[in-house]
């Protein structure tokens, strides 16, 4: 019920005091619960944004590699497995294999197909399997997949990295063997100064490998169903460079028109082998001459 002042009687002094408190108390919770509404409506209005700038961030933006200030280290690819050959007395075969030596540690990139002959290439080479500090396998087709299991009983101290999509039938035999599997989806760090590209979409899921090296960045590719080009550029945009020292691995057979390309992109060297094709890899050759490393079983490469 509300009562209207010129309706009252006079009133007491203690009473209009009384009053024109309350009044004043009211005014006061009336602006008090204003301000704290404001204050709620402003906060949720903030976290709204910044979750919706999170979620942009995390879509974009490519993580930043940030290496320790020391010096690069020195690095050593050797092919272990592959159609091309380099050395007579290693036996070729369909398929991508390489180790890639740093002074810390050995990294096996894929497996190649046929197990005896990877075990037999490395013997023959000196490089005892158990030496071996990671596995990196770039897609799940069996001509790079298909040592993986014979090498896993030979040493089973090893992460295996396999893009996050393989099937459960090859993390099962991973932990199976004993050994531990990493999935990778997004670029990453696999050790210093190393990288994978992440899962990139393509005809086929892949990882490709990066080395920052003293010389620039070094790309590895098994067989790159992504695409060559899609995969140079990605490299190029998550260490943040204009250039790569060199390529190396299978290139899917390619278009022709990507080797001129490749000097767009800023390739200085390059070592097409597996899937490339004869017909791009003479292209290759031609264009890059003394730049153009003849990549295969047996080769290896030392950058200094
Ligand atoms: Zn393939
Ligand atoms: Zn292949």
């Amino acid at each position: 019920m509300t009562t209207s002042y010129d309706q009252q009687q006079p009133l007491k002094k203690s009473t209009i005091m009384k009053r024109a408190l309350k009044l004043l108390l009211s005014f006061m919770k009336n602006r008090i619960k204003g301000a704290i509404f404001t204050l709620i409506n402003g906060i949720l209005i903030m976290c709204l944004f910044s979750f919706c700038a999170d979620k942009n961030k995390a879509k974009n933006a490519s993580p930043v590699f940030i290496e320790p200030d020391t010096e690069k280290p020195d690095i050593v690819l050797i092919s272990v497995y592959d159609n091309y050959k380099i050395k007579a007395e290693l036996k070729t075969a369909w398929g991508f294999a390489s180790i890639i030596e740093t002074p810390a540690e050995k990294i096996l990139f894929d497996t190649g197909g046929d197990p005896v002959i990877l075990l037999s290439n490395m013997q023959k080479m000196n490089i005892d399997p158990g030496s071996i500090h990671k596995v990196i396998i770039s897609h799940v087709h069996g001509d790079h997949t298909g040592g993986l299991e014979d090498f896993l009983e030979k040493n089973n101290k090893v992460t295996v990295f396999i893009p996050a999509s393989f099937p459960h039938s090859i993390k099962d035999m991973i932990t199976d063997k004993g050994a531990k599997y990493t999935e990778v989806s997004e670029s990453m760090k696999i050790s210093d100064f190393v990288y994978s590209t992440g899962e990139l979409n393509g005809l086929l899921d892949e990882q490709a490998l990066i080395i920052d090296s003293k010389k620039g960045l070094i790309v590895i590719t098994g067989c790159a169903h992504p695409g060559i080009v899609k995969i140079i550029e990605k490299a190029k945009t998550i260490m943040k460079r204009d250039s790569v020292y060199l390529v190396a691995g299978g290139f899917h057979r390619p278009p022709m028109a990507v080797v001129k390309k490749f000097r767009e992109l800023g390739m200085q060297k390059v070592a097409p082998s597996h899937c490339t094709g004869d017909d791009v890899r003479e292209a290759f050759a031609e264009e890059y001459k003394e730049d153009f490393v003849e990549y295969g079983i047996g080769k290896r490469i030392e950058i200094k």
